[in-house]
């Protein structure tokens, strides 16, 4: 009897989803999806699924050699930075072949006027030099940043309730991509936003707002990502995540990389 192999996708992003959907469909493998629990009512993957923290690199690791863990694959998304160094420490642990499945960033365009900062602490400073009524798209978390920002006003937009502490002048928004277009077009209109503050997250879902933004001839404030951990192969695509994970467990002998 065959073998089946298990593959663990750390997800809570749209390309984990579409990775666990091509991996079920793939003969002889078992997918489990990892979510860390942040949203209330995610959407779900095919394969089994489990929620919650694991305890840092060495509960990943543990979990991973439990579970007879043959691939790896992050997935989350490209600011979930300590999750990623966990699952690099973790597959070195567990001798396990970890690739990171991140979407490639937003590149500017002509007539954008982006402010690239390396942290939303860096985003709140440069903030008052540009505008005064703010679209703050970075999530709910990290906030605190902007809370000595009294003289602004904030458009807060997240999937869940921010958590606080908030800036004094905030309204939220809660909203889950994608976003179109017109709404994004509508949306600085209607609260005359004059600046836009966003992570460089990539992907289509959420970029009608830098469109919008352009047209609009308001600056962007995008926060860099943070570097993909050291050694851990890249994969761009979900077909070429897919690629990867079959070489890895169709290899003959110990896993390749890369
Ligand atoms: P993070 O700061 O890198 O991780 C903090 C801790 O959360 C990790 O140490 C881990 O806890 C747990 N965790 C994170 N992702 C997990 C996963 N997929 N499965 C199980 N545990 C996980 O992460 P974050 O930025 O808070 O993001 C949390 C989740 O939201 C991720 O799944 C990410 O893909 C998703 N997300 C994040 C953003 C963002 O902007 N950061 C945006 C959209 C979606 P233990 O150490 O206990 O294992």
């Amino acid at each position: 009897m065959m073998h089946v192999k298990h593959v663990l996708v750390l997800g809570g992003t749209t390309e984990a989803r579409l990775l666990a959907e091509r991996l079920v469909a793939e003969p002889g493998v078992r997918v489990t999806t990892s979510l860390a629990g942040r949203v209330a009512a995610p959407r779900l993957p095919p394969g089994d699924v489990r929620v919650g923290g694991f305890g840092g690199s060495g509960g990943l690791a543990e979990w991973v050699r439990a579970h007879r863990v043959d691939a790896l694959v992050d997935a989350t998304h490209p600011f979930a930075a300590a999750m990623s160094r966990n699952a690099a420490e973790a597959a070195a642990q567990a001798h396990v072949p970890l690739l990171a499945l991140r979407r490639p960033g937003w590149v500017a365009q002509d007539g954008d006027r982006w402010h690239s900062v390396a942290s939303l602490a860096e985003a709140a400073e440069l903030l008052p030099t540009l505008g005064e009524r703010v679209f703050l798209t970075t999530g709910r978390m990290g906030l605190a940043a902007f809370t000595e920002l009294d003289a602004l006003w904030f458009l807060v937009r997240s999937v869940d309730p921010p958590e606080p502490p908030c800036p004094a002048r905030t309204e939220v928004l809660l909203d889950r991509g994608p976003f179109s277009l017109e709404g994004e077009r509508e949306l600085i209109r209607r609260h005359r936003l004059d600046v836009l503050v966003t992570k460089d997250s990539g992907g289509d879902a959420t970029a009608p707002k830098l469109t919008a933004a352009r047209e609009a001839r308001i600056p962007v404030v995008v926060v860099r990502r943070p570097p993909v951990p050291e050694g851990v192969p890249v994969a761009a695509t979900t077909d070429e995540a897919v690629g990867w994970v079959v070489r890895q467990l169709y290899a003959e002998g110990p896993a390749a990389s890369g």
